[in-house]
């Protein structure tokens, strides 16, 4: 897994702005869509889930508009108000039940630092524990919102694994796990790996029909070889 990073430091650091992922300080949230608070990662996050990056921008502007960008405005909102301002992402108000659900764990636990700067398996389980909000959603809030040395083990990531010639693990702890063994222990290099192999997945690695000639992995990738 180190070449595949080796190449992703080479080759992709670049087009990942593009696709708004945005390289920086190791420990910033502006890795993350380029956005400045951890608690707007943490809402993204929810947001993004089973839609484009495009629709959220629209939904975290009117929730940014009706200040609405933190936990504890959230958890004082009506969920049917956050709904209104999160309409752009679909599924809206399964979404914005969601939100309301890790406003009240945030809140529960004394606001969004108290809450995130806490034992990573607690963060975890109380992430888990949010009706509609699974493992890679919990693991993305906790390195890319709250700087966590956890993986999100995104099945575009297994993907892209796979088709360079790894044997991927089943079940997404598995996967999570044979990652992380195959990473340097760095915050920067998990974002990277992560960020990289989802922008892979949309410039060439596609579920059908890879573009396997634009790929900046072809040198590497069993399949393409
Ligand atoms: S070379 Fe082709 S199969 Fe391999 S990672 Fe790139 S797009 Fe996917």
């Amino acid at each position: 897994m180190i070449g595949l990073l080796d190449v992703y430091r080479s080759k992709l650091m670049g087009l990942l702005p593009y696709f708004d992922w945005y390289p920086c300080d190791a420990h910033s949230p502006k890795w993350w869509g380029g956005l400045e608070s951890p608690e707007e990662v943490a809402i993204t996050a929810v947001l993004v889930q089973q839609t484009r990056w495009e629709n959220v921008k629209k939904a975290y502007e009117n929730l940014r508009l009706a200040r609405l960008n933190n936990f504890v405005a959230i958890k004082k909102s009506s969920a049917n108000f956050i709904k209104n301002c999160i309409r752009s992402v679909g599924m809206n108000a399964s979404k914005s039940k969601k939100l309301k659900g890790l406003a009240d764990a945030v809140v529960k636990n004394g606001g969004w630092e108290r809450f995130i700067n806490r034992d990573l398996e607690k963060v975890r389980a109380d992430l888990l524990g949010v009706n509609g909000i699974g493992y890679e959603t919990a693991d993305s809030i906790l390195l890319f919102a709250g700087n966590h040395l956890i993986f999100p083990a995104s099945r575009l990531v297994a993907r892209v694994l796979e088709r360079v010639g790894f044997s991927v693990p089943k079940g997404y702890e598995a996967f999570r796990r044979f990652i992380e063994s195959g990473l340097p222990r760095n915050l920067f290099d998990y974002k990277l790996f992560y960020a990289s192999s989802l922008v892979i997945t949309k410039v060439a690695c596609r579920s059908s029909d890879p573009e396997c000639s634009k790929c900046p992995l072809s040198d590497a990738c069993y399949k393409f070889l």
